[in-house]
């Protein structure tokens, strides 16, 4: 029995379906990741992880083919950027989860790896949670990553050293594809200058939330510390992350929906 969804034929779908398996969704962007990346880095992320995430829990989860365009307007003035808009993004990934839920899936879990993604993809699963009779919710892959250990191993300034195409997502790409990480053209570059109030660190939300044209503080298209980044960290990293989230869709599966009571 595969755990990739598309790899089933309806008749053997329907007899999934009947064993509530997790369904899991990776959702990254096409985007600009400095001169050091590919643009495919967040689906890379998301996929990869979310797929060996799914094959240590299985047959308790189903990975879903990947979404691999997200929003992200404010990173059109660089090529290769593809940009959904927002509510076009809700829309799509609602109705994945929709779906799912029709054809009797109770548990769906998007998977994020593009920190754009996030607000748009928990409106979403709430689609989901308001429209249907199954339970939806939104992870980002680095949040599944303690705080003691993220600063243990990531050395970069805070705040601002972690953000974009930075120490650690260059880190888990060297781990992953570390065909498709050159390093040689690995540049540090910290434009967005932090304020008492507002910063971009994946590793602590600012408490001012915002996102601007990222062309008017970087000049690579990084903000953060590529050079920095490791293999080794990478595997830390990524490994603690994958762990995790084989927890989260083990919580998952085990918990109780309780019915709905109409109080009119
Ligand atoms: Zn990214």
């Amino acid at each position: 029995m595969t755990y990739l969804y598309h790899e089933h034929s309806w008749p053997q779908l329907r007899e999934v379906a009947k064993q509530k398996p997790v369904c899991v969704i990776p959702c990254g962007t096409t985007e600009q990741h400095g001169p050091h990346l590919p643009l495919a880095t967040d689906f890379i992320t998301a996929s990869m992880i979310s797929e060996r995430a799914v094959q240590r829990v299985e047959p308790n989860a189903l990975l879903l083919p990947t979404v691999c365009y997200g929003f992200n307007e404010h990173h059109m003035d660089f090529p290769g950027t593809i940009a959904i808009p927002g509510t076009d993004f809700i829309n799509y990934t609602a109705n994945v989860g929709l779906s799912l839920a029709r054809h009797g899936f109770d548990k769906i879990l998007y998977v994020n790896g593009h920190g754009s993604n996030r607000a748009f993809l928990e409106i979403a699963a709430r689609e989901v949670c308001n429209k249907s009779d199954a339970f939806a919710g939104v992870v980002s892959w680095w949040s599944l990553i303690p705080n003691e250990l993220l600063s243990t191993v990531l050395t970069s300034e805070v705040p601002g050293g972690v953000s974009h195409a930075c120490e650690m997502e260059t880190s888990a790409m060297l781990y992953l594809r570390p065909d498709l990480v050159d390093m040689s053209k690995a540049e540090r570059e910290l434009g967005f200058r932090p304020g008492k109030y507002m910063w971009r660190d994946l590793r602590k939300a600012s408490p001012l939330v915002f996102n601007e044209q990222w062309s008017r503080f970087s000049r690579t298209g990084v903000q953060g510390d590529p050079t920095l980044a490791t293999i080794e960290k990478g595997r830390i990293l990524v490994d603690t992350v994958i762990e995790n989230l084989a927890g989260l869709i083990l919580e998952l599966k085990e918990r109780e929906i309780s019915p709905r009571v109409d109080h009119h």
